[in-house]
């Protein structure tokens, strides 16, 4: 069985980047095949992918498993800062170089 991209669970569930490593992998999959297909004897056939560890991500990923907490964002949601900001971002589409986005801000 062959997985990449997504299916191998490269999206990052963070960003939702996946492009990048679905193409990186789809290419890396089809290098070693073409590979090992040059030598094809018809018996049974092992292919080994040069693919990253992620080591980093995958710290990243256990340490935001094992430690992340609501509290800390629920605090910010309540507060006028993130409230303006959401604002800015959701309703206005240029933020602060819009007179709009200035006059919401004001007014409140
Ligand atoms: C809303 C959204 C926004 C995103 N934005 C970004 C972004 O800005 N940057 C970024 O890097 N990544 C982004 N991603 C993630 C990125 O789209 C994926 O990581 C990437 O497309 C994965 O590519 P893939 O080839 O592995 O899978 P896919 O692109 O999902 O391709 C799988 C294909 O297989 C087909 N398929 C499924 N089952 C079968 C079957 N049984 N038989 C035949 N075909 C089948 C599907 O129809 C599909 O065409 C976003 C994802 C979403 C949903």
């Amino acid at each position: 069985m062959l997985l990449v991209g997504d299916a191998a669970g490269l999206v990052s569930p963070l960003t939702a980047g996946g492009i990048h490593t679905a193409l990186e992998s789809g290419r890396a999959s089809a290098v070693a095949l073409t590979a090992a297909l040059v030598c094809d004897t018809g018996a049974a056939m092992t292919v080994t992918i040069d693919v990253p560890q992620f080591r980093i991500k995958r710290l990243l990923r256990k340490a935001f498993d094992v430690f992340q907490n609501d509290w800390l964002f629920d605090v910010l949601l309540s507060t006028g800062a993130l409230s303006a900001t959401a604002r800015l971002t959701y309703f206005h589409r240029r933020g602060l170089l819009s007179s709009s986005a200035w006059k919401d801000l004001l007014r409140r």
